[in-house]
């Protein structure tokens, strides 16, 4: 009948656009994986630096380096694009020794500059099923003569989900060689509460998933996102470790935050990804003025 005819045909067509969506993927994922490596090469990879500020004083206190592929046609390219692709395909390993020596050789410019920035790397879960995380660092702190206290390392709670232990092992290794672990985008990688319970880290990174919720209307009170920021800030302090908050961009976000006893904040609202100069230049500026303004 019609109808039964109709459903078959609307099936066929999705299954059709199904497939063409998918190839349409792979020859992507093959068009970017084909030219990573070059990119790499060609000096097409470079960081941007994001701040991040004291909520105390309003000062930056140090910030996260962000990789971007600037494509001689297709323009800059997100590695939100291409990092999953490059973990896929096992670039990810040269791509993560050129992000730690750039950022190393960085932070100890700054220092010569007379500027103590901290700098913290993004190292995808994938580096700690087998410790090569912690090889990665070590080379490039060896290869720059770069300080360990300049240098941070931000992970995501993804990294439980392969081996607790190995990653239990790598946090440890980095903090006996100097260097702080920040856990990403806390609060979204489905992972359960109990490795805490075994893992060192320095830093609690909120995700801004729960920032957003901040200044929606129950915010002001006890709405839900509010008390879930509130236990997490409360959480990571009660284990020794400092709170971030990512993806501020509204100043009602500030206030709470600042009540709620969160340490850092980072987001669009006070600094967006920008050049190495350009960081430099607004970390010796006076505080910010949106910071100064919540803590009257
Ligand atoms: P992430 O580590 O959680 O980095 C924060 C992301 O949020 C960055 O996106 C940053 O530009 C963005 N962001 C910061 N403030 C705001 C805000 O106020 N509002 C909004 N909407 N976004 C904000 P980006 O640079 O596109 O990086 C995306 C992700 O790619 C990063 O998430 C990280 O997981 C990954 N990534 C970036 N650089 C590297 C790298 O060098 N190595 C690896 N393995 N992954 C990297
Ligand atoms: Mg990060
Ligand atoms: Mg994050
Ligand atoms: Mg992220």
């Amino acid at each position: 009948d019609i109808a039964l005819y109709r459903a078959k045909a609307e099936g066929r067509g999705r299954a059709v656009l199904f497939r063409m969506e998918h190839e349409a993927g792979l020859r992507e994922r093959r068009r970017i994986e084909a030219e990573l490596l070059v990119a790499m090469e060609a000096g097409q990879l470079y960081l941007a630096y994001q701040p991040k500020f004291s909520l105390a004083s309003g000062r930056v206190k140090g910030c996260e380096a962000l990789l971007r592929w600037q494509h001689p046609e297709r323009g800059l390219i997100s590695p939100g694009v291409f990092v999953p692709v490059a973990e896929e395909t096992g670039l990810i390993h040269p791509i993560t020794r050129l992000v730690l020596e750039l950022a190393c050789r960085q932070a100890m410019a700054w220092r010569a500059e007379g500027l103590e920035m901290p700098v913290a790397v993004n190292l995808s879960a994938g580096h700690f099923g087998a410790e090569q995380g912690v090889r990665l660092v070590e080379e490039a702190l060896a290869s720059t003569g770069c300080d360990p206290a300049l240098l941070e390392v931000e992970v995501t709670e993804g990294v439980f989900l392969r081996s607790t232990e190995a990653a239990s092992r790598s946090f440890r290794a980095l903090r006996a060689m100097g260097v702080r672990v920040a856990l990403d985008d806390f609060g979204t990688g489905y992972s359960s509460l109990s490795y805490l319970q075994h893992l060192p880290f320095d830093v609690i990174k909120v995700d801004r998933a729960f920032i957003a919720g901040l200044d929606e209307p129950g915010s002001t009170g006890i709405g839900p996102g509010r008390r879930i920021v509130d236990a997490i800030v409360r959480l990571a302090h009660g284990l020794g470790a400092e709170v971030v908050a990512e993806g501020v961009e509204k100043p009602g976000q500030l206030a709470v935050l600042r009540e709620l006893g969160c340490d850092h904040v980072q987001g669009f609202l006070l600094g967006r990804p920008m050049p190495a100069e350009a960081l430099a230049e607004l970390a010796q500026r006076a505080p910010d003025a949106k910071l100064a303004c919540s803590a009257a």
